[in-house]
């Protein structure tokens, strides 16, 4: 077997490389001229592999990239990642000599914080995170005398300032009329900067749903995730902009054994599922250890398995769960089931992260700890 084929005999990761270069002529084409995609490759680029996904983007022209923490920043740079990287997250001190060595620009997350910085006397670049309503990180956007107070450190050289939304995905008038209340108090605190003499670095305010609601800001970055793996976070979000997507991840994973029980009999743990017939059961390699949420159990889950659908039963176990394939008589050991994938190909991730009681940034990003990541450019 070539190594390939070994990548696919159990449960595996697919990333379509070509509806990630779809999405993001999608979303570059959505933003202002002058804007630049950002790539958040957070967790592994949301389970799709930042490595591989990261590479494949520098080809396509980004630049430009978020990380949570500074190892994800670091592996970028250890693959050859060009361009920029930008820790959103918080970063110890000590470690400004790494940052500086692979070239990682690190957010400000507060004015103690970038004194800290600072203290380090090694010329650092930054990005200045401003609260403008979150109230998760960031100096206060009131705080005109505190971000000067950064501009002007020795040590700290600010190439960016941004802030984050957090009601962006919502239509509902109040959010709206909150999330309008964040962008300008991040623009006044801007114009009282620039009023004040000093130069304005690159602003950013964007992620996927600001881009999406709020597609008439004008910034030099989106921050885009969730968007730019082709998946909303909700199935039954509703955006201003509805944008052409397509989802770069499926799950998939082969039938291994199948087995004939009997009506009455009951299946997997807990015995949480009795079969109502003589049924066929498919066992599928896949479980909650690869990232299939185990909440989904007894619930609506179902995988494609020859272009049918057929029902997840009983309890997910972490490497395991059974399919019910007794109306797919031709179905046969070593068949692909897909778990995730397009909604041609079966269940998408909103609809199953929504079916876990979850959003697909979580169901993606909890995927692929031990899973292997097949590219496919078809
Ligand atoms: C994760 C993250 C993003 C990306 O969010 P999506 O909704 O996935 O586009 C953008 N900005 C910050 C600060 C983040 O933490």
């Amino acid at each position: 077997m070539g190594n390939t084929e070994w990548k696919t005999d159990r449960t595996w990761i697919e990333v379509n490389i070509r509806h990630l270069r779809h999405n993001v002529q999608e979303l570059t084409k959505a933003m202002p001229p002058h804007c630049k995609l950002m790539a958040v490759v957070k967790t592994g680029a949301y389970g799709h592999g930042a490595a591989e996904i990261s590479s494949h983007l520098n080809q396509m022209g980004v630049t430009a990239f978020a990380a949570a923490v500074i190892e994800e920043g670091i592996q970028l740079r250890e693959s050859g990642i060009r361009g920029e990287i930008l820790i959103l997250g918080h970063t110890d001190a000590r470690r400004v000599p790494q940052l500086v060595r692979y070239d990682l620009i690190q957010t400000v997350i507060d004015l103690d914080y970038a004194r800290e910085l600072n203290r380090q006397g090694q010329p650092l670049n930054v990005h200045i995170k401003i609260d403008t309503g979150m109230h998760r990180m960031g100096i206060p956007a009131e705080d005109v005398s505190g971000v000067r107070e950064v501009f002007a450190m020795e040590h700290l050289h600010v190439c960016g300032m941004y802030t984050h939304l957090c009601c962006a995905d919502s239509r509902k008038a109040d959010d709206i009329s909150f999330t309008k209340k964040q962008t300008a108090s991040f623009y006044s605190l801007a114009d009282a900067l620039k009023k004040s003499g000093i130069t304005l670095p690159k602003l950013h305010i964007q992620s996927s749903y600001g881009l999406l609601n709020y597609p008439e800001l004008s910034c030099d970055y989106v921050r885009a995730g969730i968007a730019l793996y082709g998946v909303l976070s909700s199935a039954q979000d509703e955006t201003k902009l509805k944008l052409d997507l397509q989802p770069v991840l499926s799950l998939k994973s082969r039938i291994v054994l199948i087995r004939l029980v009997k009506k009455g009999s009951s299946i997997g743990y807990g015995r949480s599922f009795t079969a109502s017939r003589d049924s066929r059961i498919a066992i599928l390699p896949a479980g909650y250890g690869d990232g299939y949420p185990r909440s989904l159990s007894g619930r609506k889950a179902d995988v494609s398995i020859r272009k049918h659908r057929v029902p997840v039963i009983g309890r997910i176990c972490m490497d395991q769960l059974a399919v019910d394939i007794t109306d797919v008589p031709d179905a046969a050991v070593g068949d692909t089931a897909v778990l995730i994938g397009t909604k041609e190909e079966g269940a998408t991730a909103p609809e199953t992260a929504g079916e876990a009681g979850s959003i697909s940034n979580e169901l993606l990003s909890r995927m692929g700890a031990r899973l292997p990541i097949v590219v496919t450019y078809e």
